[in-house]
């Protein structure tokens, strides 16, 4: 029998197929939103509190208010109710989730009086990349052509989907993206890098998003006495990485091996991306940072 197709709009609970949004949504005309993607092993939900605040952040930064009965916490419950629906409480789901400045004639100033905000939450089944998270990825660098507040996770994603689609055409796994010559992060992961024995990523600032993973990963490296130095890598030192690998909520760590068709390193995975790999593993598995 096949799963129920059943996302939340709005209030409603509705299959997938019937639910609908205005034109006007200001998601739609203008990319005027934040979202959240999170990662259900089992029906558990991984490091909801970290989700939560990022998109506390990311309303704030916009300035979107929820509405008084929403929240955060209730979109988290939602986005359970969802999996239970959907079938999905056993293996691995994302959860996607979605807020809007809400449906308004179409003026670029925000809608006055305001309006209520526009809520999409949905699942999807997951399949996490093991035989290329085993192999190691490939990426190219590109251009980093975003704006000036890459911390919030808004939905004007054009720059991250030509990347990405660049990416694609070259066979790679992840763009790689570059901003006043230093490695920002990729279309869709954080970047980190081994230079000289030196475990690098760029620092939390505008440039890029606050990940997830980045964050449960830099406390399971300070566990480890594995030194984080949040100082970017320059495009010059890119021949002198060992390691490189990326993260992300749906690429765990991701081991890249090949960057611009030239190797990384030895062209295999590091130890240090595979000690690294192995204990994220281990606190997805056992929901140590889970709800
Ligand atoms: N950087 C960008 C631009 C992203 O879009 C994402 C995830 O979508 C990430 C980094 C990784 O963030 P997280 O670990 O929270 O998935």
């Amino acid at each position: 029998m096949a799963s129920p197709d059943v996302v939340y709009v709005n209030g409603d609970f509705t299959p997938r197929a019937e639910a609908r949004v205005s034109v006007e949504d200001r998601g739609f005309v203008f990319g005027d939103g934040v979202y959240e993607v999170l990662r259900a092993i089992g029906g558990r939900l991984f490091a909801t509190r970290f989700h939560n605040d990022r998109l506390t952040r990311s309303l704030e930064g916009v300035r979107i208010s929820l509405s008084a009965e929403d929240s955060p916490e209730r979109f988290v419950d939602i986005g359970k109710r969802l999996l239970k629906e959907n079938r999905l409480l056993q293996g691995e789901a994302i959860v996607y989730m979605q807020v809007t400045r809400g449906v308004a004639t179409r003026a670029h100033a925000f809608p006055e009086p305001e309006v209520a905000p526009s809520v999409y939450i949905s699942v999807a089944r997951f399949n996490p990349y093991v035989e290329l998270a085993e192999r190691g990825a490939s990426a190219i660098s590109h251009p980093d052509l975003r704006w000036a507040r890459c911390d919030l996770k808004t939905l004007n994603l054009l720059p991250n989907v030509l990347a990405s689609q660049t990416a694609k055409e070259r066979g790679a796994f992840e763009a790689m993206l570059v901003r006043d010559g230093v490695v920002t992060e990729g279309a869709k992961t954080n970047f980190f890098g081994v230079v000289d024995g030196c475990l690098r990523t760029h620092p939390c600032d505008t440039h890029i998003l606050p990940g997830i993973t980045r964050s449960v990963l830099r406390d399971l490296a300070r566990e480890l006495s594995i030194d984080l130095d949040e100082t970017p890598i320059k495009v010059a030192e890119i021949p002198r990485l060992s390691e490189l690998f990326l993260t992300g909520t749906t690429a765990d760590v991701m081991p890249v091996v090949r960057l611009d068709d030239k190797p990384v390193g030895k062209g295999v995975p590091g130890e240090l991306t595979r000690k690294l790999q192995g204990v994220l593993a281990e606190s997805l598995a056992s929901g140590a940072a889970g709800d």
